[in-house]
C-alpha cells in the first residue's frame, strides 16, 4: 500500500490535520512547523498532539513530516540569520518530541556566494550544534533544485554534509522529484540510474521520504517550480514508475503540488491507483 499525503496547514491544529489527511484519502501529511517565512511558533497543545498520535495509530499512518521555514538558512553570510537557523531548528526539534519518532525536513541552505564548501561546513556545524543524542526525530536534508546558490542539488553535497555530522544516525534525505529533475537527475527516463547513483553516493538506507511534485521546467533547469502530477515535464508515467518502484514504494510520499484540497484528493487517488 502506498503511504501518501499532502502538505497541510498547521493552523487548524494537529489532530485536525490527521482528520484532513484521512478525508483526502491519505495516511500521512506534511506541515510547516511555523509560518514558512519564519517567526515565532505557537506552543504545542499536548492534548492535541496526543490526539493526533492516537489517530495515526488507529489509521495506520506513516510518519508525518514537519517542514522547517524557508527562511532557515544555516549558511547565510549574516550571523543573525545563522543564529535564527540554530534557534529555529533547536526549538522545532524540541517541539517535535510531542510527536516522537517522526521526521523533520529542511532545505540545507544557500551559500550566497561564499562557495559550496563554506556552505557545507556551516550546514554541518549547525547540525552538530542542534542534534542531540536523546532526540527521536529523524532530520531530513532535502534534495534541492540548485536555484541560485542552493547547496544540496548534487548528491555529493548531501553526502559531504552527512559525513561531517557526529550524530549522523539522526540524519536522512528527502528526495523531491521536482528538485532532483531540476538538478539534472533524469528520473523520467532513467529512474534506476538515478537510484543507483543515489545509492553509490549517499546510500539508499538514508532515503526516508519523497516529495512528489511534477516540474514546470525541463530537466536540469534549476528553477524549482512545482507542477501538478502529470501536467509537467516529468509526466504521469514516470510517477507511476516512481510510486511502484521496489526501492521507493514503501517510503512515505508527500505532495507539494499547486492544488486545493480537491486537487490533492484527486492526485492521492491517482497515485494510489498505480
Ligand atoms: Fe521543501
Ligand atoms: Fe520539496
Ligand atoms: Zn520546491
Amino acid at each position: 500500500m502506498l503511504n501518501i499525503g499532502c502538505h497541510l496547514s498547521v493552523s487548524k491544529g494537529y489532530e485536525n490535520m490527521g482528520k484532513e489527511a484521512l478525508a483526502l484519502g491519505g495516511n500521512t501529511f506534511q506541515f510547516f512547523t511555523r509560518n514558512p517565512r519564519g517567526g515565532k511558533a505557537k506552543e504545542i497543545d499536548k492534548s492535541d498532539a496526543d490526539a493526533l498520535l492516537i489517530l495515526m495509530k488507529n489509521n495506520n499512518f506513516a510518519k508525518v513530516l514537519a517542514h522547517a521555514p524557508y527562511t532557515l538558512n544555516p549558511c547565510s553570510k549574516d550571523e543573525r540569520t545563522r543564529e535564527f537557523a540554530f534557534e529555529t531548528m533547536t526549538d522545532d526539534l524540541r517541539r517535535m518530541e510531542y510527536l516522537p519518532g517522526n521526521m523533520y525536513n529542511f532545505h540545507p541552505g544557500s551559500h550566497v556566494g561564499q562557495g559550496v564548501e563554506k556552505g557545507i561546513e556551516m550546514i554541518s556545524s549547525l547540525l552538530n550544534n542542534a542534534l542531540s543524542e536523546d532526540m527521536t526525530t529523524t532530520v531530513l536534508l532535502e534534495t534541492m533544485a540548485g536555484k541560485g546558490s542552493e547547496v544540496g542539488s548534487r548528491f555529493e553535497e548531501l553526502r559531504e554534509i552527512i559525513d561531517r555530522v557526529e550524530l549522523s544516525d539522526k540524519l536522512g534525505v528527502c528526495l523531491d522529484t521536482c528538485h532532483v529533475f531540476d538538478g539534472g537527475y533524469d528520473i523520467k527516463n532513467d529512474l534506476d540510474g538515478v537510484l543507483t547513483e543515489f545509492d553509490k553516493v549517499i546510500g539508499l538506507s538514508r532515503l526516508k521520504a519523497l516529495h512528489l511534485n511534477d516540474s514546470k521546467n525541463p530537466l536540469g533547469s534549476h528553477k524549482d517550480r512545482h507542477e501538478k502530477i502529470g501536467d509537467g515535464y516529468i509526466g504521469l508515467e514516470a510517477f507511476g514508475r516512481i510510486v511502484t518502484h521496489p526501492v521507493l514504494s514503501a517510503l512515505p510520499c508527500y505532495l507539494e503540488t499547486p492544488n486545493d484540497n480537491e486537487g490533492y484528493a484527486r492526485e492521492i487517488a491517482l497515485l494510489k491507483s498505480f
